[in-house]
């Protein structure tokens, strides 16, 4: 029993062809951004049926781009989800924005569309309306998106979506990254994400000006298109830096690997889909929450979090880590971060998403992962809390 290798959280599935794919760049002209990342970029924005998308190298940096492309900037403010990876709140503070959270729906666990709608309405009040709200597809489940648009139409701010976990769902019958209800959705590409280039990250927008802004934004504020320098163009040589920009390009050999990985986001969700439908027959006679699923959506299903009793739950968690079983906890609320504390949040601030951490656990989750390996997850599980 204890031989047994870790059965981890998440894992990234490497095929044959995606090391081929990665080999042959190494061969090529291009290992920086080159053909591949625009070839990429093609894949993912025709897959999700949204006009453009831009490779970068970590979804943190995409946040951070498509804040500024929105225009976010000091005395501005950006508003998340408390259940969110910190980078979904950063990406504000790099812009010297503020940023405060919306409390989640206790049955989602993402942002609560009511909770939304009233700090909205008290904010207007305040003259603190938020300039950017980024939405999270928590677990891959999209969020409210259609309210989320015509709350944001209303009260006048930027819709980001926060789809790291998402790619590959589906909200009201398109796919997760259309746009339809925003305007841009953020990928990460993370060996524990749906999709992975080793690290990785992308904005997809249906938007031509946020689109120009983003490319440029990604490699130095630099463009060497004519059409867009002030003045003309010294020769051939000439580029112009028009704002300040970074390196955060994606380098062929990722996308290459992102490329070949595309063409398995269907059978890799739905493998997901299939591990959780499993998950959910098995657990369905515990003491345990599952999670809920909109029958308006699909989830991508990144993560499966169960919520046991909160006077159980390190139990479960210590017991299954004890097995070699490295379940794992999504999220400790952003807001209860010691840097976040530091700018004022305190405990009781965001009660749902505060009594949500103290019950979750998220259960191994990935393509590979063989139904043995399930069925001693079920098993240990079924142990500790019988
Ligand atoms: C993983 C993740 C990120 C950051 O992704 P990187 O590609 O590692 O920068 C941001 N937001 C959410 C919700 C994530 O899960």
């Amino acid at each position: 029993m204890m031989n047994r290798s870790p059965i981890p959280y998440g894992r990234q599935d490497i095929s044959r062809e995606d090391i081929d794919a990665v080999v042959d760049i190494l061969r090529s002209d291009f290992l920086t951004q080159g053909p591949a990342v625009g070839r990429f970029e093609r894949s993912v924005a025709d897959y999700c049926h949204a006009g453009h998308a831009v490779a970068v190298n970590s979804a943190t940096s995409a946040l951070h781009i498509a804040c500024l492309a929105a225009g976010l900037g000091p005395g501005d403010i950006l508003w998340t989800s408390p259940n969110t990876f910190v980078a979904s709140a950063n990406c504000g503070l790099y812009c010297g924005a503020s940023v405060d959270f919306v409390d989640i729906d206790p049955n989602t666990y993402n942002m609560s569309v009511v909770s939304l709608e009233k700090k909205l309405k008290l904010a207007r009040q305040s003259g603190r309306l938020p300039k950017v709200v980024i939405p999270v597809h928590f677990s891959g489940q999209s969020c409210e998106m259609k309210r989320i648009a015509e709350l944001g139409r209303e009260f006048g701010f930027t819709v980001i979506e926060d789809a790291s976990h998402a790619i590959g769902g589906r909200y009201l019958g398109k796919p997760v990254g259309s746009c339809q209800f925003s305007d841009m959705t953020v990928f990460s590409f993370h060996p524990v994400k749906i999709v992975t280039t080793g690290e990785g990250g992308g904005v997809v927008t249906n938007n031509e000006a946020l689109h120009d802004k983003l490319i440029r934004l990604r490699s130095h504020g630099i463009t060497r298109d004519p059409a867009l320098m002030k003045g003309k163009s010294d020769g051939g040589w000439y580029y112009q830096q028009l704002e300040l920009g970074f390196n955060y390009r994606m380098t062929d050999l990722q996308a290459a690997l992102g490329i070949s990985q595309m063409s398995r986001l269907d059978a890799f969700v739905a493998r997901r889909n299939e591990l959780a439908g499993r998950y959910d027959e098995a657990l369905s006679g515990l003491p345990v929450r599952l999670p809920f699923q909109d029958p308006g959506g699909y989830s991508a299903f990144h993560l499966y979090v169960i919520r046991v009793l909160s006077n159980q739950r390190d139990l479960v968690f210590d017991t299954l880590r004890k097995e070699n079983i490295l379940v794992n906890v999504h999220y400790i609320p952003v807001h209860l971060q010691p840097y976040y504390r530091e700018l004022g949040f305190s405990a009781g601030d965001f009660p749902e998403a505060e009594h949500y951490y103290k019950e979750t656990i998220s259960l191994p989750l990935f393509p590979k992962l063989s139904e043995h390996q399930q069925d001693t997850v079920i098993s240990c599980l079924k142990k500790v809390l019988s």
